[in-house]
């Protein structure tokens, strides 16, 4: 939905990292989302950024998307399952981005014929609705005024304010399980594997 800003992007999990490169979009042309062209890599150690090199889906043009993660990950072959460990919100998908996410997370898991897979995938849809509850005041049906971070995102709320309103991600997320929120849950589908 938008292209990658300049500088480090700040990350909480390997997880989000390539959740936020599915919603970005070619930083050259900005017709086509990217594509993943390998895995995640460190580049050092410590608060080193990490490197996704990315593709264009349309152009073929290749560009880097460089992410500190906080807390560190301990191995990018396995990655933990949980998207963001932190009680903070994200930094770089939006309200809208996680919404867009866990319905299309919920559509793959529609189609596919694997039950481990579907189970995993309604897993994942379901903290990517967690992480949109955290755009919500108290109390409040309505987001945060802060809870859209591009003018595209924006104009969909404005355009569709029910599919962002607290009573219906509550309500899609009551449909899904919920057994990601333990720790010990670990992804079968590799995150780089999505696409
Ligand atoms: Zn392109």
């Amino acid at each position: 939905m938008h292209a990658p800003p300049d500088g480090p992007l700040h990350a909480h999990s390997i997880a989000e990292t390539f959740l936020f490169a599915q919603l970005t979009y070619c930083p050259h042309c900005r017709r086509r989302p990217v594509r993943p062209a390998e895995r995640l890599r460190a580049t050092g150690g410590g608060r080193d950024p990490w490197l996704l090199a990315v593709e264009c889906a349309g152009c073929g043009r290749g560009t880097e998307l460089r992410f500190l993660i906080d807390p560190p990950p301990r191995s990018p072959e396995q990655p933990d399952a949980r998207i963001n460990p932190t009680p903070a919100r994200s930094d770089l998908i939006d309200l809208a981005g996680w919404v867009t996410l866990a319905r299309g997370i919920i559509d793959g898991a529609q189609k596919t014929g694997q039950r481990d897979e579907r189970r995993d995938l309604l897993l994942e849809a379901e903290q990517c609705l967690g992480e949109a509850m955290k755009f919500f005041e108290p109390g409040r049906d309505d987001p945060c005024d802060d809870a859209f971070f591009t003018e595209a995102s924006r104009a969909r709320a404005k355009e569709h304010p029910d599919a962002f309103s607290r009573s219906t991600i509550v309500a899609l997320r009551s449909k899904l399980p919920t057994g990601a929120r333990g720790p010990q849950i670990k992804p079968r589908r590799p995150w780089w594997k999505w696409w």
